[in-house]
């Protein structure tokens, strides 16, 4: 090894990569949301030392202080967690809590911090749901396809169809005008569950319904948000609808997205050799 080129060279490719540019605007704000945390904990540590305060005060800021350094601290974790889960695709059961605190106690803050910084919304979201895609793709799951609950918006239907599938899904006519016959004839070929949601209630009803031990989600980027933390620690896969016609109005899914998930959930991960009828 004779220079830096060299040096370079010798790095494997994933520690090059480290965390792919999509997954990094969310990891980048939730760790500036930590530190953000961290520096408003040494402001009340400053104001509780302060000797003009009286004894009840620096005891309340005392306590506020120290639950504030156990939530950051985890959350520390978590972030490491996150960075250690993605970098080696492996699943480490000692950070599932610490991300959980992260994620859950600090996506508010991020997405203030993305306001502040005039960053999309809707791009923080996506960069979570990726990061979430990586987390769920690091544990080594083996599922029965009876395990595995699609969940599809009703967007996807096409919005002259007369049938009404969020009351039976098997309703549809199968005429091929939207997506929804494509993924009737998925869940038929896989022997998964299916359900048609019109919004969070139906898709918790669902979820408690048929207790899925994982969850192939597709929604927009608000509403995958929203439902992977709402059905935490429920592993949930996001696949991003598309919406050519504006949002929640005939909208589409790529369906190889939605089989590689399905694949992942039944065969460990391995989308080449996997088909749902074996
Ligand atoms: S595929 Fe089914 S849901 Fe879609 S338009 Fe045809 S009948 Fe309606």
């Amino acid at each position: 090894m004779n220079n830096i080129h060299d040096f370079l060279e010798e790095i494997p490719v994933s520690v090059k990569n480290f965390i792919p540019v999509r997954k990094r605007l969310f990891v980048g704000l939730l760790g500036a949301s930590v530190l953000g945390a961290g520096a408003l904990l040494a402001g009340i540590w400053l104001l509780a030392i302060n000797p003009t305060r009286t004894v009840f005060d620096q005891i309340l800021l005392i306590v506020l202080t120290v639950l504030l350094m156990g939530g950051t601290a985890l959350a520390t974790m978590g972030i490491g967690g996150i960075i250690l889960t993605i970098l080696y695709s492996k699943d480490i059961t000692a950070f599932h809590g610490p991300i959980r605190i992260a994620v859950s106690l600090f996506f508010p803050i991020v997405l203030v911090i993305g306001k502040i910084l005039h960053i999309d919304s809707e791009k923080i979201k996506s960069s979570f749901i990726e990061v979430n895609n990586d987390l769920v793709r690091s544990k080594a799951l083996r599922l029965k396809p009876a395990q595995i609950l699609l969940l599809a918006p009703h967007c996807l239907q096409n919005s002259d169809c007369p049938y009404k599938i969020t009351v039976n899904i098997d309703n549809c006519h199968r005429c091929g005008k939207c997506p929804v016959n494509d993924l009737l004839e998925l869940r038929d070929a896989c022997g998964i569950k299916m359900g048609i949601a019109t919004g969070g209630t139906l898709a918790r009803k669902y979820a408690q319904e048929y207790r899925p031990r994982a969850i192939i989600a597709i929604a927009c980027e608000r509403d995958l948000t929203s439902g992977i933390q709402d059905t935490s620690p429920i592993p949930v896969l996001g696949v991003t609808n598309e919406r050519p016609f504006g949002p929640c109005f005939n909208t589409s899914v790529k369906i190889p997205d939605v089989e590689k998930a399905v694949n992942f959930f039944i065969a460990e991960g391995n989308y080449e050799t996997a088909s749902c009828d074996q």
